[in-house]
């Protein structure tokens, strides 16, 4: 039984184009076009109102990791639905999904996450962080403590509070003030350096920005340092390994604490629970939302360590924050039911040892590709990097907007990907099958050589 009325494509498109305000939208283009009606999904596929069946090489927006169509997940919001639609979690209520996925959550993060604070997005769980990070180094009477430093290109949300912790420019340019007490250091993307060091020494040196920073500002003033693991938006930047334990180190011997946002990394895309477990990084917080449920249901949160955790609850005093849908029952009933899923078919295990090397293997040999400058690709999250030249490695001009061509090809080819810059990224479904990577890898091969022809007819 749908509630939407059966209209006609282009009776959706002109309803679309005179009353719905998309999100991160340039809002007159878009009026000058029109979008693509999205209508189901079955697998790892999505279907239009044209009837065209497209690979979602995204998960949706990094978040269907289980795969559409999963009645499982259907079922666990109708019957919460039914049983309990809605009970808040003030005034001393708690409710079972809720309290359920805590424990849930406890069993398959680090052992010092004990506790879950939830929230209704990606965005509202940094929110929550930023507040707790703080609220923390009140309680231990170093209130001087306020900085957050996060990395320059970052993406953490488009709240208030995300936009100003992200590091994305034109983002945090819109909108006026930014919070103060926010700072960022430089990312670790090789391939975006003058590629002078090896990736080894330039993560570590990447790194090392972080020290020079908390010395600047002056350590006593430093509360936090905020990355994810991998960073997905800024255009899936694997930093190089040498990056991640000189980060921890750095936390180590400042003590601030270390936050990772797990928003994509989160619930299995790298092939282990969470970014950090990847990374062998034991953060003090971790913000999470999108892979949690899916995406069949909003919900985001952070993960407690006991570091904060037990300081807000030793020290005592009210937190004066939180959510209408903090711990909101249906969301929560789908979280537990997209674990399980996770769990019982190996999802994880999968991404780990078996479709995600199979896709790395077919994904890095478009490397053959004479516009490709670079292929990457941890778990099932990955880049392709076109470049105008390889030897001498040269880049396109970014208003010739290569990566945008690229993109609508690969949509008229029946494949979603994202274009970040030139940059393209793919994040497809965990269940994604063997013949699926193929399909995925030839789409891509064919938008590339369209891509070429019309580059070279300019
Ligand atoms: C998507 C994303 C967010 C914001 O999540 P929303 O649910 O869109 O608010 C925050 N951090 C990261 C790393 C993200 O990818």
């Amino acid at each position: 039984m749908s509630m939407v009325e059966n209209r006609s494509t282009s009776e959706w498109k002109d309803l679309d184009r005179n009353h719905y305000m998309h999100p991160f939208t340039d809002h007159k283009d878009l009026s000058e076009r029109r979008s693509r009606i999205i209508t189901r999904a079955e697998g790892v596929y999505i279907f239009d109102s044209d009837g065209n069946k497209i690979l979602d090489g995204m998960s949706g927006l990094w978040c269907v990791n289980a795969g559409y169509g999963r009645d499982s997940l259907v079922a666990a919001a109708a019957n919460q639905l039914t049983e309990l639609p809605y009970y808040n979690s003030f005034f001393q209520c708690a409710n079972p999904p809720s309290i359920e996925l805590s424990r849930v959550l406890r069993e398959i993060t680090q052992a010092q996450f004990n506790r879950a604070f939830f929230a209704g997005s990606g965005s509202e769980s940094i929110d929550t962080m930023i507040r707790m990070v703080r609220r923390y180094w009140e309680l231990m009477d170093q209130p001087e403590r306020q900085i957050i430093i996060a990395r320059k290109n970052a993406y953490h949300g488009s709240t208030v509070a995300g936009t100003s912790l992200g590091g994305m420019k034109a983002q945090r340019a819109q909108g006026g003030p930014t919070l103060p007490g926010i700072e960022h250091v430089d990312q670790p993307y090789w391939f975006g350096s003058d590629q002078t060091l090896s990736p080894e020494e330039f993560g570590l040196q990447t790194a090392r920005t972080l020290a020079r920073k908390i010395d600047e500002l002056g350590a006593n003033r430093v509360a936090a340092f905020v990355a994810e693991p991998i960073q997905g938006a800024g255009g899936v930047i694997i930093p190089p390994d040498t990056y991640w334990p000189e980060i921890q180190r750095i936390c180590d011997e400042y003590g601030i604490l270390l936050v990772t946002d797990e928003v994509i990394c989160g619930f299995g895309r790298l092939g282990e629970w969470f970014g950090a477990d990847h990374y062998a990084v034991k953060p003090d917080l971790m913000t999470f939302a999108k892979g949690v449920t899916s995406g069949y249901l909003p919900l985001g949160g952070v993960m407690v360590g006991d570091r904060v955790g037990d300081a807000l609850i030793d020290k005592g005093g009210e937190f004066f924050h939180g959510y209408t849908y903090s711990g909101h029952p249906a969301t929560c009933a789908v979280a537990i039911e997209n674990i399980r899923i996770l769990q019982d078919e190996k999802l994880v295990d999968r991404v780990k040892s078996d479709i995600g090397p199979y896709l790395q293997k077919k994904w890095h040999k478009l490397i053959e590709h004479p516009l490709v400058g670079e292929t990457r690709m941890t778990g099932m999250m990955g880049a392709l990097e076109l470049v105008a030249s390889k030897k001498p490695l040269q880049k396109f001009d970014s208003q010739q907007g290569v990566g945008t061509i690229c993109r609508d090809f690969l949509v008229n080819n029946g494949l979603v990907m994202r274009a970040v810059g030139d940059t393209i990224v793919v994040a497809p479904p965990f269940t994604l099958s063997y013949e699926e990577a193929d399909e995925l890898v030839n789409k891509a091969w064919k938008s590339l050589d369209l891509t070429q022809a019309a580059v070279d007819n300019n």
